[in-house]
Parts: C-alpha cells; structure tokens; sequence
C-alpha cells in the first residue's frame, strides 16, 4: 500500500509514513486506496479468531513494509487483551474498549505503533518519541512502549492538571518511558514538542518521532475493533442495520471505522457523538468546518477543537458535504447531560458509564431507529475518571492511588531545559 499526503504531492510506504508521523507541509497520510474484502470473508468472520481477522483487515494496509508473519506477531499483542460486545437493553449494545494495560481504547494503537517502530528504526540505532498529553494518551503510549527495544519515551504532560491514577500510568514504568512534569498547560506542552520537531538542527543529534493519532500506525489499528464488534452482533442483526455511535475527539477512532465500512463491513451508519466541542457538529449542521478552541468538560480526552482527522475525512469523501452527512450523523451533549446520562443508564440498566461513554450512549439513542441495532463504544473505564462518575452516581468508589515510588522530572515550561532532557540518555 501505499499512503498520499493530504496537502503536498507526496507518495510514501507505510514504514515511511509511520517513521515520518506527519507529511509534507504538515499534511496527513491517508491510503492511496481502500480495498473491498471479499464477501466470503463476512460470511464466515464468525468462525475466524480475532487475530485472524485482524491481519486479515490489516494486510493490505501493511503489505509492503511488513510481512504477514510480522503482521501477524504484532497483531497478536496488541489484541492480548478481550473487546467484549455487552447487551445492556433492547437493541443497545456497548463494546469495551477498556480492557488494556491502561484501561482506555488508545492501548491498541500505542502497542501497535511501538511493535512497528521497534521494527522500523534501524538495528543499532534508537529513536526518541515525544509526546505531549493531558492524560489518556501518554499512558496509553507508556505502557504501549514500555520496554521495547531502540525506542525512549518522553511524555511532557502539565503539572496538576492529570488525575492522580492517570499520573501513576504515566510514572511507575521507568526504564525507556520518561515522564516530564511541565510547570504550564497543554498547550505548553503541546508547543514544547512542536519546537522540538521544526528545531532541524535537534532532530540530527537525535532521531525523533510522534505517537498521537495523526500517525497511521497508530489510528489504522483501531479498525479491527469494528470487525471484532461485527462478529459478536452478526447473529443479532439478521437484516436489520448497524449503527455505531464513538466518542469522538480528534476523530481518529471513528475514521478507522469509515474505512472499515469503505472495505464492506456492514455498518450502515455512524454517530460522531461529540461533548461540548462540537466542531464537527456544527459542520455537519452548515457545511462550514471552523476550528475553535477548546473548552473542558467532563469527557476530557475529547476536548477537540480542531479534530486532526477531519482532514482525513475530507479527503475520503471528497470533500462532499451530502456524502459525508449520508454517512456520519452528528450529536453533541453538555456536561450537565453527560452526568444526567450516567444517573439514567444506571438507574435504569444498572450499567455504569465513563463520561466518554455516557457522549456516545447519548448520541446513539438520540439516532437509533426501529429495526436498527445500536452500537455505542466506551472508550474508558469508569474507574479512570471516578470523581466525575462520583458526581453522578454518589455511592460509586473512589480508588486511593500511591504515587511512591513513581519516577518524574519536574521541569519549567522551558524550551532549553526539555532540549536538555532530549538529550541526555
Ligand atoms: C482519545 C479518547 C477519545 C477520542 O478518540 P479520538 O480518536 O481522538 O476521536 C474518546 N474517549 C477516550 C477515553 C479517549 O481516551
């Protein structure tokens, strides 16, 4: 296969589009094209093991720059872990996604990414992947790459501003994972890892890379969570539609289920299901896309303002507003909402919801149709954002988290002192 850049004319492999992390001109990488799985393969998926369907839906997208062998050793770690489709009532399922190392959906990618990496930076040399985070994502990308050979870890995430449990996914590993503690927000440190990557002169001491979901080894993955869900419902959908409703924030996770249906996999159509950063809302709703900053809510991982994978979208509709909307609808919900939604679903079905999932659930009841089953993914453990899910749902525990013996670095939002950091071993 072979990847086109979204802005610049640009034709790469996968090995160099997972080594480069963002294209020419800051474009993204996108598969020149998507092949159609054979239709045996849906008639029997529910006699395949998940691995098997995995490399199967992967291959194509791989072929090239690794063999199927490697694609089948990479893929069955990263699904060591079990995606449960749950019934919770009528036609209303959930798939849990948060069944990993870190207890949120972004443990498939992250391993994925790290087993490619591993294979990708050259036998002798080492790589250095930056990543900026305001919680999900650097776990996710520490435990993801914990160990694995020829790459080092440095997660710049704000001091203050992660929960105490996302803070000790982030701390306790040590050996290649290296956690920095930035006196500032986000933003600093989002703008930190920026400068790192446009400072050329630092990128010949060191090889860098980037592991947030712009990189296509680490968003392609989360395909297979579709077909997975796919094999687990077939037998519930005799003739009626799918419908698949995702927590969505840059958009990475729902474009991998576009292209999942692009290669025939039966889902008929899907909910962005957005919290109060509505962008892609909005768009759907005038046709302009405008980026705005983003506000916090509840659903902290999907505080998106400019989703990066719109563009992404963009180019697999075409840019056609009528093709995208005939296969995307959209959905926003408040705070206030999210905490309603999570007090109703469990009152009601005794089912506890993350704030992420309780978007998604939210926005798959506001489309389901009759003689349609409903899908909504959750992206996160309720466990992992417990004082908001303690808000909603009073009697819910709250874990104690012991940071001793975790390691960080405290820095200043400084550009010398992170360069420092970059460079010593
Ligand atoms: C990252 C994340 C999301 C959003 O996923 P995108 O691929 O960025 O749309 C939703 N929920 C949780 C818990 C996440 O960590």
């Amino acid at each position: 296969m072979k990847y086109l850049n979204t802005r610049a004319e640009e034709v790469v492999s996968f090995k160099e589009a997972t080594l480069n992390g963002l294209g020419a001109k800051g474009g993204l990488y996108v598969p020149e094209s998507i092949p159609q799985l054979p239709a045996s393969f849906y008639e029997e998926i529910e006699n395949l093991n998940d691995v098997e369907i995995a490399t199967t839906a992967l291959w194509p997208f791989v072929e090239g720059s690794l063999t199927r062998e490697e694609l089948q050793t990479i893929v069955s770690e990263t699904l060591s872990f079990p995606t449960p489709v749950k019934h919770i009532y009528d036609d209303v399922h959930v798939l849990e996604l948060f069944h990993g190392p870190t207890m949120a959906f972004k443990d498939v990618g992250a391993r994925f990414m790290s087993r490619c990496l591993s294979r990708f930076v050259e036998k002798g040399s080492e790589t250095t992947v930056l990543v900026a985070t305001s919680g999900d994502t650097g776990s996710a990308v520490a435990h993801g790459f914990a160990n694995v050979e020829g790459i080092k870890v440095k997660i710049l995430f704000p001091k203050g501003k992660v929960s105490p449990f996302q803070e000790y996914q982030m701390t306790s590993l040590g050996g290649n994972i290296q956690a920095l503690e930035v006196d500032g927000t986000f933003d600093d440190c989002q703008a930190l890892v920026k400068q790192a990557f446009s400072y050329s002169n630092l990128n010949e001491q060191v090889q860098l890379s980037s592991a947030n979901s712009i990189n296509v080894a680490r968003f392609l993955p989360q395909m297979t969570y579709y077909f997975l869900a796919f094999k687990q419902l077939k037998k519930m959908l005799s003739g009626k539609k799918l419908i698949v409703s995702v927590p969505s924030g840059n958009f990475g996770n729902i474009t991998a289920g576009l292209i999942a249906k692009r290669m025939g996999l039966p889902i008929d159509q899907f909910v962005a299901a957005n919290n109060s950063n509505n962008t892609f809302y909005e768009y759907l709703d005038t046709g302009n896309y405008t980026p705005k900053k983003s506000v916090a809510t509840y659903s902290n991982a999907m505080d998106v303002g400019a989703p990066s994978n719109f563009e992404r979208i963009e180019f697999l509709y075409d840019k056609n507003l009528d093709s995208v909307k005939s296969d995307i609808l959209g959905f926003t919900l408040t705070d206030e909402q999210t905490l309603d939604e999570i007090k109703h679903v469990y009152n009601l079905h005794e089912y506890v919801l993350d704030p992420h999932g309780a978007v998604g659930h939210a926005g798959l009841k506001a489309h389901l149709r009759k003689n349609e089953v409903g899908l909504f993914l959750e992206t996160a453990h309720p466990k992992k954002f417990e004082s908001v899910v303690k808000q909603a749902l009073p009697s819910y525990p709250i874990h104690d988290v012991n940071l001793q013996g975790c390691k960080k670095i405290s820095m200043k939002n400084s550009y010398a002192e992170f360069v420092n950091h970059i460079l010593t071993p």
